[in-house]
Parts: structure tokens; sequence; C-alpha cells
């Protein structure tokens, strides 16, 4: 069977991580969280003290390995080796990853290795550019809103379940300034691109937000089929 790129796009906390994590499992493709790149060379950059130096942020983006790693539905990030799955996520990463995302340079790094983990399908890649830029020709092009409230208090919940409390507020503030960075800026912003399908997972169950994904999928699937049998 076919083995197709399926590309979601999508706002801060719009359900992006949670849904293509399950429709990568349940279709047994791999799924990439390209995010959490951008997040590891903020991270790096952090730690380096470099996040003012955008030279030196575009050396670090050269120079390390980021590697991505999905097993039992788990996603895991390694740079250089090291494990930093857990402080990617923490909120000084969220406050500081956009102003990065934005240079040309650090894009261009991270979309060339996107376009290398994607190109033999068979992946549920998730991001901000990825119906519009990494595979514009992607089988399947989905994107994922939801109300501001909404996915702050999902952005609480998964602090809270790993026992990390968070002002509700703050929450907010990060969600909406880096939606204006990410939707304002010059290269690759985030936005809607024509041809995909938008799906407003505010009042949606996640098997319901998997379902309507995978329903397009096998429309793809049966229509590849027919056309296979037709020629
Ligand atoms: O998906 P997540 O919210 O973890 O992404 C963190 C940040 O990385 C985004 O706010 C955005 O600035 C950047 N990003 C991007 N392009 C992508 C994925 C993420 O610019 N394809």
């Amino acid at each position: 069977m076919d083995k197709l790129i399926i590309a979601i796009d999508g706002p801060a906390s719009s359900g992006k991580s949670t849904t293509a994590k399950l429709l990568a499992e349940k279709l047994g493709y791999l799924y990439i969280d390209t995010g959490a790149m951008y997040r590891a060379i903020t991270l790096m950059a952090l730690r380096n003290n470099i996040v003012n130096n955008q030279e030196e942020i575009i050396k670090l983006a050269r120079n390390l390995d980021i590697e991505l790693k999905f097993e039992n539905g788990q996603i895991s990030v390694f740079v250089d080796g090291v494990d930093v799955s857990e402080d990617i996520r923490s909120l000084e990463v969220s406050n500081n990853v956009s102003p990065i995302s934005k240079i040309e340079e650090v894009r261009k790094i991270l979309v060339e290795k996107q376009r290398l983990m994607g190109k033999n399908g068979g992946v549920v890649m998730e991001g901000r550019d990825i119906t519009t830029v990494v595979f514009p020709n992607a089988d399947v092009k989905i994107f994922l809103t939801a109300t501001i409230d909404e996915r702050a208090k999902r952005r609480v919940k998964e602090y809270h379940s790993k026992g990390i409390d968070i002002d509700f507020e703050k929450v907010v503030e990060n969600i909406k300034e880096r939606d204006r960075i990410d939707s304002s800026r010059e290269v690759s912003p985030l936005k809607k691109s024509d041809d995909a399908i938008e799906i407003d997972t505010s009042y949606l169950t996640i098997d319901q937000q998997v379902n309507a994904i995978l329903e397009k999928v096998n429309e793809v699937l049966s229509k590849r089929i027919n056309n296979k049998a037709g020629s």
C-alpha cells in the first residue's frame, strides 16, 4: 500500500501533536514534531547564552545533531545524543522559540532536514509551515484550530500532569505572542493553505479529531487503488 505524507499545521496548542501522534500510531507511520526541532535549537541557544546573537544561533543550528525518536506513542528528542525531551517544553523555551524560528537560515537548515525525514512517505509531520513550505504537495493537508481559551486550558493541563504549577494568564500570553510572531514573520508564516482541510478542535474529542483525518486518508488511499485498477 502507498505510504502517504500527512501534513498538519496550526497555531500553538491547537491539538496538532496529540492528533498527529495517534494518527501515526494507527497508521504505523513515523511522527515528526517539527516544533521540537525549533525548541531544541532554542534550548541550546539559551544554555549557551546566545539568544540575541543571530550569527551564533545559525552556527549552532548547522552543527547540532537533532534526533527525534518515536516509540510506543511517545516522542523523545535528543541533541548530540542527550535526551532533552522534557527541557524543550519549559515556559522559558516557549517564550524564546518564536523569535529564533523567524531566522531565515535556521528555517532553511531545519526544512532541509524535515524534507529528508519525510521523503519516502509514511509520515505524519506537524508544525507551522508543513502544508505550505516543507511539503506543499503532501497527500493529506490539515489545518487545526481551536479557541484561545481551549488551547490555554490544554497547555495548563499538560503542565499540571507533569506536576508543574503554571499561571493560566501567563500561558494565554505566551500562546498569543507566539501566534502573533509566527503568523506575521516574513519567512514561511503560519497560514492556512487554500487546499488544506480546516478542523476546529475546540469541541471535538481526540478520537473525533483523529477519525476526521483518517477518513480523508482512507479516501486518498482508495482513490489511488481505483486509479491503479483502472489504468
Ligand atoms: O509546535 P510547537 O508549539 O512546539 O512549536 C514551537 C515553536 O516553533 C512555534 O511557536 C514556532 O515559533 C516554531 N515552529 C515553526 N515552524 C514549525 C514548527 C514550529 O516556526 N514548522
